[in-house]
């Protein structure tokens, strides 16, 4: 079994993650990120003005934006409009059920309308399942909502309107083979809703924040552990995504990815802030912080904020 994580390095980045802040209409149990309606924080209008200018110099071809349900800060529409000119990909990382939010009705049609790409979490196709993780009605809602987004011409075509699904287990366990399981949810919700939808991502839940506290209380910390230990798989270290990624949080700090980012893990090397970056010019080939919790991305078929690696 394999005990410490490896050393790896960074790349020359290509994707912006950014999370605009941690306020959500929603409290999943799995949450990495400890969002609630309760969280006041969020990204100041001078660090999100500084995102179309990273993004020009360091040649970022996806822009990923998350939270929290990111769209409920006040910039965010304004954020992704002063991008529409520029080449790359945009990504909501959205809940779906923030359609149903007062003041919220339009926002289905504005990211169709600046062709966003949609990435959401359903996690299982069957209701029950979707509700012990991310509470009662969340189900129906986010079903309609992909009727909406369906609706906009959303998971229709293969070059079309993106919409993406991301599936994480339930229970303390590796999520199945991710074309497998695609193939099911398609199946099953086709057949049953009458909806459609491009990719399905396997996420390895990450055991951090929310979801280590349940496993603590669970007293399965330690056997999940072991579980991704010994099913490390080393053909996933060339994928990882904070390789090419940087992270970075609602006060400009920048972190190899998501996860570290929640942990407040960082290394000593590379750029500390999203000014940083404006001010000097950095190539991006210095040592990733790793940690225990890496695991999780290794294990199996490997995980990342873009599914399975391998
Ligand atoms: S919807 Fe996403 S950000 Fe919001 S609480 Fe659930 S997992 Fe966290
Ligand atoms: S948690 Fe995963 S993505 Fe983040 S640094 Fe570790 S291996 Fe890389």
């Amino acid at each position: 079994m394999q005990e410490n994580f490896p050393s790896i390095n960074k790349e020359p980045i290509e994707t912006l993650q950014i999370n605009i802040g941690y306020k959500c209409n929603q409290a999943c149990k799995h949450c990495h990120v400890n969002s609630s309606p309760f969280r006041k924080e969020k990204m100041s209008n001078e660090i999100i003005s500084l995102i179309p200018k990273i993004v020009d110099k360091y040649k970022i071809k996806t822009l990923d934006i998350t939270g929290g349900a990111p769209e409920l800060h006040p910039e965010f529409k304004n954020l992704i409009t002063s991008l529409r000119k520029k080449e790359i990909d945009i990504i909501d990382r959205c809940n779906l059920t923030i359609f149903f939010e007062e003041g919220y009705e339009d926002l289905p049609q504005f990211l169709a309308n600046n062709n966003v790409i949609i990435t959401a979490s359903l996690p299982c196709y069957e209701k029950n399942n979707v509700e012990r993780q991310r509470g009662y009605g969340v189900f129906e809602k986010s079903i309609t909502a992909i009727k909406m987004l369906n609706d906009l011409g959303y998971g229709k075509k293969k070059n079309g309107l993106q919409l993406n699904l991301v599936y994480n287990p339930v229970n303390p366990i590796l999520p199945p083979p991710q074309e497998i399981l695609e193939n099911n949810y398609k199946k099953i919700l086709f057949e049953k809703y009458n909806i459609v939808f491009n990719n399905l991502y396997t996420i390895t839940n990450m055991p951090i924040n929310r979801y280590e506290e349940f496993l603590i209380r669970e007293g399965e910390l330690d056997s999940y552990y072991k579980l991704l230990k010994e099913n490390f798989n080393k053909n996933n270290l060339k994928s990882l995504m904070c390789k090419k990624t940087i992270s970075v949080n609602w006060l400009g700090e920048i972190y190899d990815c998501d996860f570290n980012q929640q942990i407040n893990l960082r290394g000593n090397k590379g750029p500390k802030t999203l000014f940083d970056l404006m001010d000097e010019s950095f190539t991006f080939n210095y040592g990733i912080a790793v940690k225990e919790h890496c695991f999780a991305c290794t294990a199996g078929c490997g995980s990342s904020c873009g599914g399975a690696l391998t």
